[in-house]
């Protein structure tokens, strides 16, 4: 989709930090980085959000945990804990309407989130 941003970084349209790519996910640092780590791992196919997933969809939202679970280890946060997180529609605090999962650690997390 041309006009989202995360389309643009999947052409690679515009820059981005990635650390992950496959024939059907990215990962890349988020850009204002809510803890010492915060990746999105985004499919490459454009989903506006958690709604909008199909059953065909559904294979490639277990791979983005798997992916986040991979991340994790690698940075070595896997141990102390992580975060996984969805933000879905404006209550849910979404900006970005092509679904991600952020990956937050290397902090204590709080509850309730906010
Ligand atoms: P959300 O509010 O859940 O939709 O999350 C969108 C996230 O995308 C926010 O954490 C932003 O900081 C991040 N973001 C926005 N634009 C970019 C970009 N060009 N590169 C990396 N991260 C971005
Ligand atoms: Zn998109």
């Amino acid at each position: 989709m041309q006009n989202c941003v995360f389309c643009r970084i999947v052409q690679r349209q515009r820059p981005a930090r990635v650390v992950y790519e496959d024939d059907a996910i990215v990962a890349f640092e988020d850009i204002n980085p809510q803890a010492p780590v915060h990746t999105l791992i985004i499919p490459k196919k454009h989903i506006p959000s958690l709604l909008d997933i199909t059953d065909e969809d559904a294979s490639v939202l277990g791979r983005m945990l798997q992916i986040a679970n991979k991340i994790a280890v690698d940075k070595g946060i896997a141990d102390k804990g992580f975060r996984i997180v969805n933000n879905c529609n404006p209550d849910g605090g979404q900006t970005i309407y092509h679904i991600h999962l952020h990956l937050l650690g290397g902090r204590q997390m709080r509850w309730p989130p906010g």
